[in-house]
């Protein structure tokens, strides 16, 4: 299964790409978590990122384009991939498009969680994230058993420097400007599927199984 996820930062696409992983044992390729350990590392690339992304702005597109197109080319990425977060302009999609002509590999599903504008601002202030493991909890919505601390793996939980209600705004106007327009791209395409985000996580998670399985069909 190669699958791309789709939609506005907040929607659900973290929170249900754990589910798909799992669901399809295939790897779960963040950029924004890629751009993040690159930040703790403290690598070049990392501190170029992150002058981006404490903007809410979109690190350029020469940047991320190459390090997705090395990750597609790890082994583990062989048997499918979860894309999240990435493409998200109209350069990168046609890129990886070539990107995967070259690799041979074929995009099976664009799945869009789409979820209103006020109800992302709510979810992304709240968000929490392991510094381990990067398991996404929400404060209110799906918070951790014991307060501040991964359920999976014990780690301690931060929250985000790009989640404040500015940042949030400025990447909200972002996605709708930049990142908005690819999904006419993937609609001409097929098989693009539309998942209603607002539903709770595991109504989300069922409406987005029972979708993939009607294109496998
Ligand atoms: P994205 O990866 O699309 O930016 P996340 O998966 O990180 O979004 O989710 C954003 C926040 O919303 C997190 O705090 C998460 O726990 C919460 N969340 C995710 N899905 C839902 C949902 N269906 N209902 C309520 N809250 C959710
Ligand atoms: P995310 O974790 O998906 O919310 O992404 C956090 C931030 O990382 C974004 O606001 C961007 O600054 C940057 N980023 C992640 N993915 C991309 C991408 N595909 N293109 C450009 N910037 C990205």
């Amino acid at each position: 299964m190669h699958i791309i996820l789709m939609g506005p930062p907040g929607a659900g696409k973290g929170t249900q790409a754990e589910m798909l992983a799992k669901e399809y044992a295939i790897p779960h390729v963040s950029t924004g978590d890629i751009f993040r350990n690159a930040i703790k590392e403290g690598t070049e690339m990392g501190l170029k990122a992150k002058e981006y992304m404490d903007k809410g702005a979109l690190v350029p597109d020469e940047v991320v384009v190459g390090i997705v197109k090395e990750r597609l080319q790890m082994p583990d990425c062989a048997g499918g991939v979860l894309l999240d977060g990435f493409p998200r302009t109209l350069e990168q999609a046609e890129v990886l498009d070539e990107v995967l002509q070259e690799l041979k590999m074929q995009i099976d599903a664009v799945i869009n969680v789409e979820v209103a504008e006020d109800e992302l601002v709510a979810r992304l202030t709240g968000r929490r994230v392991c510094q381990k493991c990067n398991t996404t909890y929400h404060v209110k919505n799906n918070p951790p058993k014991v307060r501040n601390i991964c359920d999976h793996c014990g780690g301690e939980l931060y929250q985000r420097s790009d989640d404040t209600v500015e940042t949030v705004k400025e990447r909200l106007a972002v996605y709708n400007t930049q990142t908005m327009p690819i999904i006419d791209y993937y609609k001409r395409k097929g098989n693009y599927l539309s998942v209603d985000g607002s539903q709770p996580i595991d109504k989300v998670s069922e409406e987005i199984v029972e979708k993939l399985k009607q294109i496998k069909e």
